[in-house]
């Protein structure tokens, strides 16, 4: 069966899209350049609202067989005192938690989910390298390797926020910015397991630390472009800060950071697309618009997208009817709640990342941070948002029923 659409990039956004088509019995071909998800550097959380998309899809109760934790409440360490800040436990929805599970996990989860379904492939260590253009639209890829050139009658680009239509001009990108990069690394972990996302805030330095059951992952913050200024610091320096954030933590056990080849820079980029598409392309997840880790919650847009996009798409693709004029619809419908999210991620980036990276004192949380540690009702505000997010997609009934 030749491939209707070829969808290059297997994160969240591709796999997941890959999955809605296949579904629908579109023939979708995802294209991945790593051989395999166990990458390190991405994030761990997948929220309520997509939970609620594998409730939709009756696929809830297999990925929650799938080892991981739960997260309810959210808290950040600010000035060294605890503060809760979140409660998702009331939330209206078939899982009203946080689940950490490493992202290499729920893309195997999704992968096998998807092979359920004749009419998808996924491709593993194929690099892609560009478009063919046909008629004045995008009509198929090149591969790296040099294998032969594919047609596709559409090319969705879920390739990350250095995707290829980043790279090669073909849309343009609207910069919004960030003050910080992340170093992303491991630490050993003893003693009893305890919330497995903590956060701590204090002068000059901030740092998040995901358990993953054997080591904490994890992410410090630095000011943007200062990566070589920190690491010449040396590796031990690095990991005393992170003890000194978390004194309760017992750090003790084999491996972890001993040279500066086991840190990773993950640069953070908060920016979007203007026009999301062309004839025959079709951008989604973070290559349409870059996600600063804040709040965690790029993953749960990719998600989303990718729902957005087998609703409007599916139908005519299995009809094999051209679905260029309708391209738009997906950047209609999904600009709204990426444009409220990244206003919010810049909003904290100001008001707490940069003050905080630029050495202003903390000696105390802001106002808010203390209201909803005090009132547990107004906690239920960020946790709906972190949880559900904005406008939320449900999967088209016609979708949610496999062919
Ligand atoms: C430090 C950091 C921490 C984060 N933590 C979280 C978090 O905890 N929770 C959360 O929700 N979000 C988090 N995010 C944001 C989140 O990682 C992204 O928003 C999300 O991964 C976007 O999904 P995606 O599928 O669009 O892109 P990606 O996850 O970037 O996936 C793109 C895929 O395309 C592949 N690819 C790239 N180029 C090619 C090519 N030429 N050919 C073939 N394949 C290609 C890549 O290998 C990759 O598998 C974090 C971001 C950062 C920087």
């Amino acid at each position: 069966m030749a491939d209707d659409v070829l969808i290059v990039g297997g994160g969240p956004a591709g796999m997941m899209a890959g999955l809605l088509l296949a579904r629908a019995g579109v023939a979708v071909k995802v294209i991945e350049k790593h051989a395999d998800f166990f990458r390190d550097f991405r994030g761990d959380t997948v929220h309520p609202s997509t939970m609620e998309i594998l409730d939709q899809l009756g696929m809830l109760d297999r990925f929650l067989k799938r080892p991981h934790d739960e997260l309810d409440t959210a808290r950040i360490r600010v000035a060294g005192r605890e503060y809760v800040i979140g409660d998702l436990s009331h939330l209206d929805t078939p899982a009203p938690f946080i689940a950490m599970m490493p992202q290499w996990d729920f893309l195997d989860f999704l992968r096998d989910e998807a092979a359920a379904f004749p009419s998808f492939k996924l491709v593993m260590e194929e690099p892609v390298a560009g478009f063919i253009e046909a008629g004045g639209r995008v009509a198929g890829i090149r591969y790296e390797s040099g294998r032969e050139e594919q047609a596709g009658r559409l090319v969705i680009a879920a390739d990350g926020r250095s995707s290829l239509v980043r790279r090669l001009d073909l849309l343009a990108v609207e910069t919004i910015g960030a003050p910080m990069d992340v170093f992303w690394f491991r630490l050993p972990r003893s003693g009893d397991p305890g919330d497995a996302l903590r956060g701590s805030i204090e002068t000059g330095r901030m740092v998040v630390l995901i358990d993953r059951r054997t080591y904490w992952q994890c992410a410090f913050l630095i000011p943007k472009g200062s990566g070589e200024e920190i690491k010449a610091r040396g590796v031990d320096w690095i990991a005393s800060e992170v003890r000194k954030a978390f004194p309760d933590l017992d750090f003790s056990g084999e491996g972890g950071l001993t040279s500066s080849a086991d840190l990773h820079l993950l640069e953070v980029a908060l920016d979007r697309l203007v026009c999301w598409h062309r004839p025959g392309l079709l951008a989604i997840g973070d290559a349409a618009h870059a996600m600063s880790p804040i709040g965690g919650i790029g993953i749960n847009l990719a998600i989303q997208d990718a729902v957005a996009t087998a609703n409007i798409l599916a139908g005519p693709l299995a009809a094999r009817e051209g679905v260029d004029h309708l391209l738009h619809k997906v950047q209609d419908r999904r600009l709204f709640p990426t444009r409220i999210i990244q206003a919010g991620q810049k909003a904290a980036q100001e008001a707490v990342i940069g003050r905080v990276l630029g050495g202003a004192p903390i000696t105390r949380a802001a106002w808010p941070v203390r209201m909803l540690d005090r009132y547990p009702m107004l906690r239920r505000i960020p946790g709906r948002l972190i949880g559900l997010g904005v406008r939320r997609e449900r999967v088209r009934s016609s979708l949610a029923r496999p062919p």
